[in-house]
């Protein structure tokens, strides 16, 4: 029994590409509406959830009826522009069927650096929570020129979601993947891979687990959802890893049950 996330108020859930998107690039509406209806449920019942999403560039590329996923960083910078604006229309019509509202908040990585920037956002976050109101987040793509320098960025989701965590003081961050936890070995190329269910401290050996992503749509891959996990965990946040394909699975993770991976964190 997961007691620590049992007991969890105050919820990040961040959603991967490939959980928001069919094989071929089209939006998983399906999954979208489902979870959409799950975290409605989740605030009904008196938690405080925070969606950080991702899939604004998918979403823009399809709907420009890009023939392929866009190369340079202009051009992913107008698709997310096109797909951000969609991907909202569809949260307030999801969440909306179940009487719940959703805030877009676009962050850049000079918000949570510099204290005054951070101190707004912080008090809109917490302004929109005590209102029941769903925060749904995302690295505001167009703006965030310098992904290249990898300076100004934050680089991908997974890291945003973790520092999101920090921001509002999450009591527990759940990353929702297209992989049901953290392998001994990438599960995509090994057949005996294992699942490990509890990770007490982040060492090298963890570190040397997570591959590079091999999945068409997503762009962390693993080692970027360890680095969340550090951040996650040095602002005393637990997060768990888990199959994002049945956005239900967030109910048993709140009952505590043993699924995907645990990080522990610090106390
Ligand atoms: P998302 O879009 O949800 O962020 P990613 O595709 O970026 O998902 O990351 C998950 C992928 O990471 C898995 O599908 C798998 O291919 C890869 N991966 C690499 N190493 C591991 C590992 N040790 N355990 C689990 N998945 C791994």
């Amino acid at each position: 029994m997961r007691t620590p996330i049992t007991t969890a108020k105050r919820i990040v859930v961040k959603v991967g590409t490939s959980t928001l998107a069919h094989e071929n690039g089209q939006t998983h509406l399906a999954r979208m509406e489902k979870l959409s209806q799950v975290l409605s449920d989740l605030v009904n019942a008196g938690k405080e959830i925070v969606l950080v999403s991702s899939g604004a560039v998918g979403i823009g590329a399809s709907k420009m009826k890009l023939k392929q996923r866009p190369q340079t960083v202009l051009e992913r910078q107008v698709a997310a522009a096109v797909g951000q604006s969609e991907l909202m229309h569809l949260y307030s019509k999801f969440f909306g069927e179940y009487g719940h509202i959703v805030a877009q908040i676009l962050l850049t990585r000079d918000v949570v650096e510099k204290k005054i920037l951070r101190t707004n956002v912080s008090n809109s976050f917490e302004r929109l929570l005590s209102e029941g109101i769903i925060p749904v987040v995302n690295e505001n793509d167009p703006v965030a020129t310098d992904e290249i320098e990898g300076e100004k960025s934050f680089g991908d989701n997974d890291t945003l979601s973790a520092l999101v965590s920090e921001l509002v003081h999450a009591d527990c961050l759940i990353i929702l993947s297209d992989i049901d936890g953290l392998y001994d070995k990438n599960p995509k190329t090994h057949d005996d891979a294992h699942l490990i269910h509890d990770v007490l401290t982040i060492d090298a050996a963890i570190h040397a687990m997570a591959g590079s992503s091999h999945s068409s749509l997503g762009t962390g891959g693993m080692a970027t959802k360890i680095k969340a996990a550090e951040i996650a965990s040095a602002a005393h946040v637990n997060m768990i890893i888990a199959d994002g394909s049945h956005p239900e699975i967030l109910y048993e993770i709140l009952e505590g049950k043993t699924i995907g991976t645990w990080f522990h964190c610090s106390q």
